[in-house]
């Protein structure tokens, strides 16, 4: 199984993604309701990838992924948000972020985007 930890400070995105992974190679072995929890728990729990929601209380995502990188370069990172400015993709780009999916979105968007992620492609 591929170990995914979500941060995002809503659970119900977390309960969503919980839902789409169920019957994949993908399960949720961490969930963070903000950035500080994150960077606290990466170390420990090292997921093979983080979904990393932007707008959150606290530390947003963007910065979080900023000092999570620092720290971790290795880490994979995908941010998730319903933002779509392009200034806002391209920061998260810069940052070291490997993809971006907007919400909402379906299983496929997903799996793809994991799939991608993973697989270094
Ligand atoms: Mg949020």
């Amino acid at each position: 199984m591929k170990r995914i930890m979500v941060v995002d400070d809503s659970q119900i995105l977390e309960t969503d993604v919980r839902r789409l992974l169920e019957g994949t190679e993908y399960e949720i072995v961490c969930y963070c309701q903000n950035g500080e929890t994150a960077l606290a728990m990466y170390g420990d729990v090292l997921p093979d990838l983080v979904t990393m929601d932007i707008i959150m209380p606290g530390i947003d995502g963007l910065e979080t992924a900023r000092t999570l990188l620092r720290r971790h370069p290795d880490a994979k990172i995908v941010m998730m948000s319903s933002l779509a400015y392009g200034d806002t993709i391209e920061e998260a780009r810069s940052i070291g972020a490997k993809d971006f999916i907007f919400k909402p979105f379906n299983q496929e968007h997903l799996l793809t985007s994991l799939e991608r992620v993973l697989s270094g492609v």
